[in-house]
């Protein structure tokens, strides 16, 4: 281009340019033509200059093909590299503007854009978007599939990845088996699924691909496991909540001895559990909870009680509680007052009336005991290993969950010879007196083989929980308002 001229315009700088006059092939026979039929302007934008929007004013010819015969008599010269046909930006600002959009979508790009003087409408900017073109590779050999919800509980979709890299393969629009199914057919190759527990997936891959190598991803098991944990040791509760000695007779306990007490004497005697129930005036449901109780003792669950300003304080309060049994609350918050304590009278006798200075409060709530015994025993402080040791003894069942935790996490190092390790611990644990384990169990079983690929061969689904995340950032810029294909498209831009 030769440049003609520059000028000030109110908030734009004015380029006036027109084409060199070397000439042109023609686009249809290729001969050089320079002769001029007509000249055209074109105004695009380009690039800012110093804050400010740049307006090109640009001449081009509509030059004549000389040669006899050929059909183009005229054609109008066109810029590569600078202006493709019928565009109103150059296509360096096309770029620049397109990067903006990959980032930031829509909404954000058109109010960025402002800001850098190439203000372009909202609707622009996700044209733009869609223009970027998705990158065609080939199906890798080692694919990840999983889910990630486009509405929670309502709607979800399904991704696949390339399990080595990360790369974004595709985007299902759901995660039933059928358009899995679907997809696997039209785009062969994969050798190895890795994928969650679910049927729907494990049917897909079967009917798709049947020589694949279907691998459980060990996350996901071990995600299950931990659920399951958490329901044994909240069973568990009474066994393990009240390590330290129980406070004698609370109001609680002895109202659910007598309750117990009254309802099996009445079952004995035959009553019905519905009689049973209006006779001691209890809803039904209560009255079979009872019911089901072999001693009353499992009954006893202890109170859950936050963390408080006066913990600090407990053993200080305990110990002149137990030399002075009489001495008065008064006495006791100027001490802890002189030792630090920064709270109030009320918050210590409501502490004392509810008995935790005398130690009858849980020990830890149901939630961190799981992660206590969830936790690599290594990565554990002493303080908390101490604590852990006391829960994993507090009954035969807690001591084999603890066991068996530290069984199933050594198979999650994939190495040979786990698949047969495995059986020898569903074994185990089938033995022992944990329902929940045994639903986890039969889990294992009906998904064996890939849950043996899983625990034996070294592939998995890490990458595609980095894939969700960056996608739940995504639809969170979108307001969840963008469709579908938009989101999918950006998904795979990434
Ligand atoms: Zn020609
Ligand atoms: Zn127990």
């Amino acid at each position: 281009m030769v440049v003609e001229g520059v000028s000030d315009g109110v908030d734009a700088v004015l380029v006036a340019a027109r084409t060199r006059d070397d000439p042109v092939p023609c686009p249809l026979c290729g001969t050089p033509a320079s002769k001029v039929h007509a000249y055209h302007g074109r105004t695009v934008a380009d690039v800012p200059v110093d804050g400010r929007r740049v307006v090109l004013h640009l001449r081009v010819r509509r030059l004549v093909c000389q040669v006899p015969g050929c059909r183009r008599q005229t054609f109008r010269e066109q810029i590569p590299g600078l202006l493709e046909r019928h565009q109103r930006r150059t296509v360096r600002l096309t770029r620049q503007l397109s990067e903006v959009t990959r980032e930031l979508c829509g909404r954000a790009s058109a109010r960025l854009a402002r800001v850098l003087a190439t203000p372009i409408s909202r609707s622009t900017a996700l044209r733009l978007l869609r223009r970027l073109p998705v990158p065609q590779q080939p199906v890798p050999p080692v694919i990840g599939v999983d889910d990630f919800a486009l509405r929670r509980r309502h709607r979800y979709a399904t991704i696949i990845i390339d399990a080595e890299t990360g790369r974004r393969v595709a985007v299902l629009p759901d995660r039933e088996a059928a358009t899995l199914e679907a997809w696997l057919r039209e785009h062969p190759g994969a050798e190895v699924v890795c994928r969650d527990g679910s049927a729907a997936y494990a049917e897909a891959v079967r009917r798709a691909l049947p020589d694949a190598v279907q691998v459980s991803d060990r996350w996901h098991l071990w995600r299950n496991l931990c659920d399951k944990v958490l329901l044994e040791v909240r069973a568990h509760t009474g066994c393990w909540a009240t390590i330290n000695p129980p406070r004698p007779g609370g109001v609680r306990e002895q109202s659910t001895l007598e309750r117990w007490n009254k309802i099996h004497d009445l079952l004995g005697q035959g009553v019905g559990l519905l009689d049973c129930a209006r006779r001691v005036g209890l809803a039904l449901n209560t009255v079979k909870r009872y019911a089901r109780m072999p001693e009353p003792t499992t009954l006893r669950i202890a109170p859950i009680y936050r963390p408080t300003l006066v913990d600090p304080y407990r053993e200080h309060l305990r110990a002149r509680r137990a030399a002075d049994p009489a001495v008065p609350v008064t006495h006791l918050l100027q001490e802890i007052r002189e030792l630090g304590y920064p709270g109030s009278a009320n918050l210590l006798v409501r502490y004392l009336n509810q008995g935790r200075a005398e130690g009858d409060r849980p020990v830890t709530t149901p939630r961190h005991a799981t992660r206590l015994l969830l936790t690599d025993p290594r990565h554990l402080r002493p303080k908390d290993t101490a604590l852990l040791e006391k829960i994993a003894a507090a009954c035969p069942e807690m001591t084999q969950l603890a066991t068996l935790v530290g069984g199933f996490a050594a198979l999650l190092t994939p190495a040979a010879g786990n698949d047969r390790k495995l059986t020898t611990w569903i074994a185990t644990a089938r033995s022992a007196a944990l329902p929940h384990l045994h639903g986890f169990t039969n889990g294992l079983e009906l998904d064996r083989p890939a849950v043996n690929a899983g625990l034996t061969l070294p592939h998995h689904n890490g990458r595609t929980e980095g894939v969700n995340t960056h996608t739940k950032r995504l639809m969170r810029q979108m307001h969840g308002r963008a469709g579908f294909d938009l989101l999918r498209h950006r998904i795979l831009l990434a």
